[in-house]
């Protein structure tokens, strides 16, 4: 393709560039290496992560009500430091964003806690690709939404038809291509490649 209709690309981030935040594996870890009571946790949790990734509650509210509410011999930095340690960078994805961020316009649009957030990009250096955090605790919504990606492409500046978003989740692609956006689910950094390349991304 010589001319790509593309503008911008819209980037998730947990199984995409980085293994997830803070979802069902890394809790169970988490919850086993502190032996916490999994069903208890995991009730709590359920209850109140929903303000947590849309910003309206903090990180160390959330586990005061999910973890702190009775005497624990372990403190609340160890706590977030293994929650922290769960971030690891997916390299083949990561890399060809690196590559693609030289050429081309390009933003984070995902669902993460505003401490999260800020702790992957600064240790993955997610800004050096990614323009804007168009996050679910910055604009107080979260995919799939609709609101959400029709908010991101207004930032942004760019229609759906220009516009590509990269996800992991079927759902939040099929929620992007219903704002009219193109969409690609990642499967692996070589599946991603080509998909975005047929765009004419590359
Ligand atoms: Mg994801």
């Amino acid at each position: 393709m010589t001319q790509s209709t593309i503008r911008a690309l819209f980037w998730d981030i947990g199984g995409v560039l980085l293994s997830n935040g803070w979802d069902r594996d890394q809790r169970r870890e988490v919850v086993t290496h502190f032996g916490l009571d999994a069903e208890d946790f995991q009730e709590r949790h359920k209850m109140i992560v929903p303000e947590l990734e849309i910003g309206r509650l903090s990180l160390d509210d959330y586990l005061t009500q999910t973890v702190f509410h009775q005497a624990r011999d372990f403190s609340r930095a160890d706590f977030v430091a293994a929650m922290e340690a769960q971030s690891v960078a997916l390299p083949g994805t990561l890399e060809l964003a690196r590559e693609l961020g030289e050429k081309w316009r390009m933003y984070a649009l995902n669902n993460e806690s505003r401490e999260l957030n800020a702790f992957r990009r600064h240790a993955f250096d997610l800004d050096g690709p990614l323009l804007a955090f168009f996050s679910s605790c910055y604009l107080g919504l979260a995919k799939p939404n609709p609101a959400i990606y029709r908010t991101a492409l207004d930032l942004a500046g760019v229609t759906g038809v220009q516009a590509v978003m990269v996800d992991d989740r079927l759902q939040n692609v099929e929620a992007a291509r219903s704002v009219g956006m193109h969409a690609v689910q990642v499967t692996s950094a070589e599946q991603l490649r080509s998909a975005l390349a047929a765009l004419g991304v590359q």
